[in-house]
């Protein structure tokens, strides 16, 4: 199968950008947090990253419902994954948008399609799929279905037939590691409905989060975080360094290991040896 990047010409993959790397998302464990599968510092008592555990104390939740994030790419601020994740959206021609959401659909498709069971396994059955806002000013509409994301995920197969949740912008901003329960706000009662929520692009979690708990709010039941990129700076700290590292093992190892496998493990972080690695820079 040939890969939908050859067509893509998101930008500068072979003439000087960072190229694009196709790296799963290490599971929770050693080094890496439960809730949001990002670089952690190991140690006793700590299952969720600062990031992760600051959210939950600002959108005044215990923190502990953790919908299972599912993952399909790490990325890193200008590789290319990153902007085709920016460029469907908010890129300049009309026509190279349409073209980067139908390579998102094609890839997401794929991706669902051959890890339906692991996904089906983790978040069980699903009523509704809620996308989460973008936070780009202007680009909130009145109706949500019209968010590009809306048209890559409608055919993928564990959503297929379920609702769209429209999430309306709130009272407050969601920003880069400012939670807000009152950010968005479901349209109308959700009683009780399985809620997958999908993200394209996972930085802090801050927007998905605040949208999460809106569906909450609402009545609805989050049962997991369908992400497209999950970014991750690797220059950030030695510890989110080792991470990219040890996605780009394993990668190398499982191209296409989701991370929901039971029955595969990735070795733990805290446990590599990178000394032959160069660290990306
Ligand atoms: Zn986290
Ligand atoms: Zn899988």
């Amino acid at each position: 199968m040939s890969s939908p990047f050859t067509l893509v010409g998101v930008g500068r993959a072979t003439s000087g950008g960072r190229g694009f790397e196709r790296l799963r998302v290490p599971p929770p464990g050693s080094g890496v947090c439960v809730r949001c599968r990002g670089p952690m510092a190991t140690g006793p008592n700590t299952a969720e990253c600062w990031c992760c555990r600051a959210i939950s104390a600002q959108l005044g939740e215990d923190g502990r419902h953790r919908p299972p994030m599912i993952a399909m790419w790490a990325c890193r601020p200008g590789d290319d994954v990153h902007r085709l994740l920016r460029l469907y959206k908010d890129g300049p021609v009309s026509e190279r948008r349409a073209r980067f959401t139908a390579v998102l659909a094609t890839a997401l498709r794929s991706f669902v399609a051959r890890h339906e069971a692991c996904i089906r396994r983790a978040v069980g059955p699903v009523d509704a799929v809620a996308i989460v806002p973008s936070s780009r000013p202007g680009a909130l509409t009145r109706d949500h279905r019209c968010h590009p994301l809306a048209s890559v995920v409608q055919d993928v197969a564990i959503v297929a037939g379920a609702d769209v949740v429209t999430l309306a912008r709130g009272t407050e901003p969601a920003a880069h590691l400012r939670a807000s329960r009152r950010a968005f706000a479901a349209d109308g009662e959700l009683g009780g409905r399985r809620v997958l929520m999908t993200e394209d692009t996972w930085v802090t979690g801050a927007r998905a989060r605040s949208a999460a708990a809106a569906v909450t709010d609402a009545g609805g039941v989050v049962v997991g975080m369908l992400v497209l990129g999950r970014a991750i700076d690797p220059t950030a700290s030695a510890k989110a360094g080792r991470w990219w590292l040890q996605a780009r093992r394993e990668t190398a190892a499982r191209p296409d290991d989701c991370g929901l496998q039971a029955s595969t493990r990735w070795a733990a972080i805290g446990d590599g040896n990178f000394s032959g690695l160069a660290l990306p820079s």
